[in-house]
C-alpha cells in the first residue's frame, strides 16, 4: 500500500467475479471519505492477460460499491416467504437470534442439520474457505463440488492425471499457427482471450470455431464449424477416422507417450461417415476442411474449450473425446500446442496448506459433505433446519427450480444470506447479512483460466454493520462460545497476511511489488517432458472413448415437431447472479425464447408472439424471437436472471438436476422442451 498524494491510498485488487478475466488493477481509495471511500480502479497494463482493460460489465464498480441498492443493515423477514419484504434490526440482534437457533440444535445434537452453501461468486480463497472453520467446529454439513467445469476437470484427469495441460498464454506463442475454439463465445464471454486470439489472428495464426451458435468469434474464424449441441464426441470420431486414413497420426508420439492408445483406433475403425454427418450437422466439404487444417498444421495446433459443451450429462468424456484429437496428432508438450481448459490444478500443490490454514482442517474433517448440485432433493428431505448461503445465489443459479424453491419454503428450515443485494435467495432468507464487497476484504485469489494468484488488499467499508464472510462466521463462534478457540482470534487481516508468509520468498514479491504471481512465462510449456500425474507417467487412452449418451441422442433425433433441445448460455451483458442490480436494463432479454426462423415457421408461429414453453420441470411464458445464430432444433433461453415478468421463470426451472456423470456437476444444456402457441 501506497500514499500518493494527501488524499489517495493505492491497493491491489482483483475482480474475484467467478469470470475467466480474474482482472488484476490498483484501486484508488480515499480513506477520509464519509462514504464513497473507494475511488476507481485502473486495470493492470503489464499483467499479460488482464492487458490494460477490463470488460464492460465491470468497467466502474465505484458506481456498483456504492450503488443505492446495496444492503447496509441487517434484515429479518416481515413478509411471506418468497418475496424480499424485511424489516430492518441490528447486527446484534441479528447475531443473537441466530447464536440461540444454533444452541438449540447443539443441544439436540443435531449439528449436521445445520448447511452451509456456497461457491465462488467471490473467488477468494479466504472468502470462500474461512467460513468452513466455523463448520468444522460444529461439525456441521457442507456443499461440495460445483455447477461449472467440474464434468471437463473429471473427464481430463482420467486422460492426464491432471485438468490443467497448458495454458493461454500458448496463444501468442510464435509456434501456434492453428487455433481451434471449441465450444467457447471467447467474444462475449472472455474478452481477454478474445484479445490474445486477436492479436494472434493480425500475425497470421489461423483460426478454427466449432460451436453450437454462430457467435461473434465465429465470424472471424478461417472455418467454422456449426454443430449440433451434444455432438462434439461424435465429430471427434469421425475427425480421428480421418486423420487415420491419411497417415496423420503421430505413431511415435502415441507408441511412447499414451497407454491403450490402440482402443481409439479400434473406436473409429468402422463408421457410418454420412449418418454421422448429418446427426453432427456439417457437410463433407467443412469437414474435410478441417481435417487438411488439422492436418497441415500438426504439432502447431492448440485447443481452447469452453465449458459449455461439458453441460451435458456426459460433458466429461465429451472434453476428453475432444482432447483425443490432440493426443492422436501428438499435439501435446510441444511449444504452439496442448488444450486449455483450467489452470486450477497446475496451483494447487502451492495452496493445499495454505487452505489447510485457512479452514484449520489438516487430515480428516468432521463435516458431512453434499453436492451442490442436488441441494434441492437434499433440503426437500427435512433433515436440515438451518441452511447458511454465500457467494452464491442458488434460487437462481441451480436446476430443477421448483425442486428447490418448494424446499427453500419449508417453514422447519430458518434460512441466513449473506450478500450485497437482493436476489432469488434472499427473497427465500428468513435474516439477510449485509455482505462486504471483495475489495472491502483481504484475499488471495487462484484464477481458473491464468495460472497463478493474485491479491485484493481490502480498503475500508463505509457501512459498519457490513460483514465479510470470515467476519460474520467469526462473530457467531464467539456467540456460540467458541471464543476460546484460538482460531476465532485472528482477524481476517491476519489470515491473509499469514496465508502470504506461506508461499515462496519470490511469491511473496511479486504480490507484494505487482499484485500477481504468474506460474509462467510467455513461453514456458507445461509437460514439456511429456510426464504426466498419472500411475506409469503415460496418458492413459482408456476405452470406451464415444460409447455413451446413444439413449439421450436418440431422444434428441426423435423429437416431436414442436418439441427442443433447450440451451442457456450468458447473456452478453449479464455478469452475476448476485450482481443483478447492474443488469436492469437488459431484463427484458429474460423473457425471450429463441428460435430459427425456418423453426419458427415449420410449427408456425409468429415472431413477437407469447408462447408457451414447458417440459416435466416447469412452464412458463416467453416472447418467440428470432436468432440466426442457432442450429434448427435448438432454443435458447438466456441464463442469470428472472425476467422483468413473472410469467418467464428464470431457465433453470427447466433444467433437470440430474447432474453431470463424471464430475457431478451441472447438466445445464440437456433439457428438452415443448413449445406452443399460447392459445392452445
Ligand atoms: S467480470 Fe471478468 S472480465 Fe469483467 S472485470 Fe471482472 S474479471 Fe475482468
Amino acid at each position: 500500500m501506497k500514499r500518493k498524494d494527501s488524499l489517495e491510498i493505492i491497493r491491489f485488487g482483483t475482480c474475484s467475479k467467478d469470470c475467466y478475466g480474474s482482472c488484476v488493477f490498483k484501486g484508488y481509495w480515499n480513506d477520509k471519505a464519509l462514504e464513497h471511500k473507494f475511488l476507481f480502479a485502473v486495470p493492470s497494463k503489464d499483467h499479460p492477460f488482464t492487458n490494460g482493460f477490463f470488460c464492460p460489465k465491470l468497467k466502474r464498480r465505484e458506481n456498483l460499491v456504492y450503488h443505492q441498492e446495496r444492503l447496509k443493515t441487517p434484515l429479518i423477514r416481515s413478509g411471506p416467504k418468497s418475496e424480499n419484504i424485511f424489516k430492518k434490526i441490528s447486527l446484534k440482534e441479528a447475531i443473537n437470534l441466530i447464536v440461540v437457533k444454533i444452541k438449540k440444535i447443539q443441544k439436540s445434537n443435531n449439528a449436521t442439520s445445520i448447511l452451509g452453501a456456497f461457491y465462488a461468486g467471490n473467488s477468494g480463497i479466504i472468502s470462500q474457505y474461512a467460513p468452513l472453520r466455523f463448520f468444522e467446529n460444529l461439525g456441521a454439513t457442507i456443499t461440495s463440488g460445483g455447477i461449472c467445469n467440474e464434468g471437463g476437470c473429471a473427464g481430463l484427469k482420467e486422460l492426464f492425471g491432471t485438468y490443467s495441460i497448458t495454458n493461454p498464454f500458448q496463444i501468442m506463442n510464435p509456434s501456434t499457427k492453428l487455433i481451434v475454439i471449441w465450444g467457447s463465445n471467447l467474444s462475449e464471454s472472455n474478452n481477454h482471450a478474445y484479445y490474445l486470439v486477436k492479436k494472434a489472428l493480425k500475425s497470421g495464426t489461423k483460426l478454427v470455431v466449432v460451436d453450437s451458435r454462430h457467435t461473434l468469434i465465429a465470424q472471424k474464424a478461417h472455418l467454422f464449424l456449426h454443430i449440433f449441441p451434444g455432438t462434439e464426441h461424435l465429430l471427434v470420431k469421425l475427425t480421428i477416422n480421418e486423420l487415420i486414413a491419411y497417415h496423420a497420426h503421430d505413431e511415435d508420439f502415441l507408441n511412447s507417450y499414451v497407454e491403450s492408445y490402440s482402443t481409439i483406433f479400434q473406436e473409429v475403425a468402422k463408421i457410418d461417415k454420412e449418418k454421422l454427418l448429418r446427426q453432427i450437422g456439417i457437410d463433407l466439404q467443412t469437414f474435410q476442411n478441417f481435417v487438411e487444417l488439422l492436418i497441415k498444421f500438426k504439432h502447431q495446433t492448440l485447443f481452447n474449450i469452453g465449458y459449455g459443451v461439458q453441460k451435458d450429462y456426459f460433458g466429461g468424456k465429451i472434453v476428453k473425446s475432444i482432447t483425443l484429437i490432440q493426443t492422436i496428432l501428438g499435439n501435446i508438450g510441444k511449444p504452439g500446442t496442448g488444450v486449455v481448459y483450467s489452470q486450477s490444478d497446475f496451483i494447487k500443490p502451492l495452496l493445499q496448506p495454505l487452505q489447510e490454514y485457512i479452514t484449520n482442517i489438516k487430515g480428516e474433517s468432521k463435516m458431512t459433505e453434499i453436492p451442490i448440485i442436488k441441494l434441492g432433493s437434499f433440503l426437500s428431505s427435512g433433515k436440515y433446519k438451518m441452511l447458511f448461503v454465500y457467494n452464491f445465489n442458488p434460487a437462481s443459479s441451480l436446476p430443477n427450480q421448483n425442486l428447490l424453491r418448494r424446499a427453500l419454503l419449508r417453514e422447519d428450515l430458518f434460512v441466513i444470506v449473506l450478500d450485497m443485494f437482493f436476489n432469488e435467495t434472499t427473497k427465500y432468507a428468513d435474516i439477510v447479512i449485509p455482505a462486504k464487497f471483495d475489495l472491502e476484504s483481504y484475499d488471495l485469489i487462484s484464477p481458473y483460466y491464468i495460472p497463478g494468484l493474485s491479491i485484493n488488499n481490502g480498503g475500508p467499508c463505509p457501512y459498519q454493520d457490513c460483514l465479510s464472510n470470515y467476519e460474520f462466521f467469526q462473530q457467531l463462534a464467539w456467540g456460540i462460545s467458541l471464543e476460546n478457540t484460538q482460531i476465532f482470534h485472528e482477524s481476517e487481516e491476519t489470515i491473509f497476511k499469514n496465508s502470504v508468509r506461506m508461499l515462496p520468498s519470490n511469491i511473496q514479491e511479486d504480490l507484494n511489488s505487482k499484485g500477481y504471481y504468474l506460474l509462467f512465462g510467455n513461453d514456458s510449456v507445461p509437460f514439456n517432458d511429456l510426464k504426466f500425474p498419472t500411475p506409469n507417467k503415460r496418458i492413459q487412452a482408456i476405452g470406451p472413448h464415444f460409447k455413451f449418451g446413444e439413449k439421450e441422442l436418440k431422444r434428441k433425433v426423435n423429437m416431436k415437431k414442436n418439441e427442443f433441445l433447450l440451451i442457456s448460455p450468458s447473456h452478453l451483458y449479464f455478469l452475476h447472479s448476485q450482481l443483478g442490480q447492474l443488469n436492469q436494463r437488459y431484463l427484458n432479454e429474460f423473457n425471450k425464447i429463441f428460435l430459427t426462423s425456418e423453426d419458427i415457421e415449420t410449427i408456425d408461429l409468429e415472431i413477437g408472439g407469447k408462447v408457451h414453453v414447458s417440459n416435466e420441470y416447469g412452464s412458463g411464458i416467453y416472447i418467440l424471437t428470432e436468432s440466426p445464430i442457432l442450429k434448427p432444433r435448438t432454443a435458447l433461453i438466456y441464463s442469470g436472471l428472472s425476467s422483468t415478468s413473472h410469467e418467464s421463470p428464470n431457465v433453470n426451472y427447466f433444467v433437470p438436476d440430474k447432474p453431470e456423470e463424471l464430475g457431478f456437476s451441472g447438466a445445464y444444456n440437456s433439457a428438452i422442451v415443448k413449445i406452443k402457441k399460447l392459445d392452445s
